[in-house]
């Protein structure tokens, strides 16, 4: 079947079942695409329009809001300003989500439940409709990159896969949850042998596909797959390089979160924008917003959920948004800046402290100076200020890459940093099969995540 048949067909299957389930995803897409062909001007008046009529229904229908601090500082006048309502946080939601459920129909209604990346897992409830608009959000920005709904995939991503549901999406899903060689061997076969019209995962998962191809299939063709659709942890610089250069892909960006879904897609020009359809963002300081252009917490409004609308919700990300606008024309706002959770803070040695993400982009420069296959996998724990355990999956031991390691640890952490190398056929994943390339061995939830980890893995 000549491929752009067989990406038609999976996708008019695709938007007739979901259509069925009271998901209209085909629908959506192509409104979303007649939004986006407005100018700036027009599409920022229609934002804010419904970001009010979603301001007034939550404050209507949602018990939560109408109680404590919440009903005191928005009167129903008071309800179209969005600034008027107090900052939502993550132990909010988890300790109050029945009452942050709207009084509406609640047809159809179901949960997503976040990765708990950061402590205890938060629930979600969600409207069909608002997944539709989630999905269509996301087919809306492929196509920016001429890729279709319905085309071939390979998926790496979350610890299972059902093999029905992912077969009528004309896709392919390899779980992240331990990567062996093994299932690394699985997803290479795959991309030699199918040769995929994108691959889509986890920026970590990709990469350590793109290593074990060029490590163990140095005859495959350079270009392997167009487009590689990364998302679910911070994508650091190195991770771009790995894809452009050992699978020939064009890095594609998407941000999300549980809470409210798709957040902003890179266009074809490297700009993150925001996909303000399905979301309003503010950058706030002290649940305040900063002014424009400034660097802050990322705080989220859904516009589409409403089964449980969450208003002005701090997700633990923090960024800053562009003032200038793109120069590919598209209307959605973009976000200059994007660091993962405000939480992970590793300490130097002299006591300052130190985002995790520091140590993905220094491993940049090791990584580009190593050949394939040498390093898999490689996760920094921090076990006290001066105590570092690092372990690296990868063949037999290599002093060269150990003194390298340790080197980069000292450089970013301080000289008097101890360092401990060990080697492990694989690191083992938060359950969700995300995975970190820095933990500190002291936090609670990192404790539970990995005991929890190794239950469902045994
Ligand atoms: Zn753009």
């Amino acid at each position: 079947m000549k491929r752009s048949l067989e990406q038609s067909f999976y996708r008019n299957a695709y938007f007739l079942l979901q259509h069925l389930r009271g998901r209209p995803v085909g629908r959506y897409i192509k409104h979303l695409q007649a939004r986006e062909r407005l100018e700036r001007d027009a599409f920022e008046r229609l934002i804010t329009t419904e970001l009010a009529a979603m301001l007034r229904y939550a404050r209507a229908t949602v018990p939560w809001y109408a109680s404590g601090e919440w009903g005191r500082r928005i009167t129903p006048s008071a309800a179209v300003q969005l600034q008027s309502w107090p900052v939502l946080d993550r132990h909010t939601i988890r300790a109050h989500g029945r009452e942050l459920l709207a009084r509406t129909s609640a047809l159809g209604l179901f949960y997503r439940n976040s990765s708990a990346s950061t402590g205890e897992p938060v629930r979600v409830a969600w409207s069909p409709r608002a997944a539709a608009w989630g999905w269509a959000n996301e087919y809306r920005a492929m196509l920016w990159h001429g890729v279709p709904a319905g085309a071939r995939t390979l998926l790496m991503w979350g610890s299972r896969h059902r093999l029905v549901q992912d077969g009528m999406r004309n896709c392919r899903g390899f779980s992240t949850r331990e990567l062996t060689t093994e299932r690394l061997e699985q997803a290479a076969r795959y991309l030699l042998d199918h040769r995929p019209d994108m691959c889509m995962g986890l920026p970590s998962a990709l990469t350590a596909l793109a290593d074990h191809v060029r490590a163990r299939h140095p005859e495959a063709p350079r270009s392997l797959v167009p487009v590689a659709k990364v998302g679910g942890e911070q994508v650091f610089p190195f991770q771009r390089d790995y894809l452009a250069t050992r699978l020939g892909a064009r890095v594609v960006e998407f941000y999300g979160c549980t809470e409210v879904g798709p957040i902003a897609a890179q266009c074809p020009q490297g700009s993150l924008h925001i996909m303000s359809d399905n979301v309003y963002v503010e950058i706030c300081r002290n649940d305040e917003p900063v002014r424009a252009g400034e660097f802050g917490d990322i705080v989220v409004t859904a516009m589409r959920n409403r089964a449980m609308p969450l208003i002005r919700c701090k997700i633990g990300d923090s960024g800053r948004i562009s003032p200038e606008p793109c120069r590919c024309g598209r209307p959605q706002p973009v976000l200059a800046e994007l660091v993962g959770r405000a939480a992970d803070l590793l300490v130097a040695a002299d006591g300052t402290k130190v985002h995790g993400s520091v140590l993905g982009a220094a491993l940049q420069s090791l990584v580009a100076q190593l050949p394939a296959g040498v390093l898999r996998q490689v996760l920094f724990q921090q076990l006290d200020t001066l105590h570092w355990k690092i372990l690296v999956e990868s063949d037999g031991a290599d002093a060269t890459l150990d003194a390298r390691l340790t080197q980069l640890v000292r450089g970013t952490f301080g000289a008097p940093c101890q360092v401990r190398i060990e080697r492990v056929a694989t690191i083992p994943r938060e359950s969700s099969g995300k995975f970190r390339y820095y933990r500190t061995a002291d936090r609670p939830d990192a404790r539970s995540q990995d005991s929890r980890a190794r239950r469902r893995a045994s």
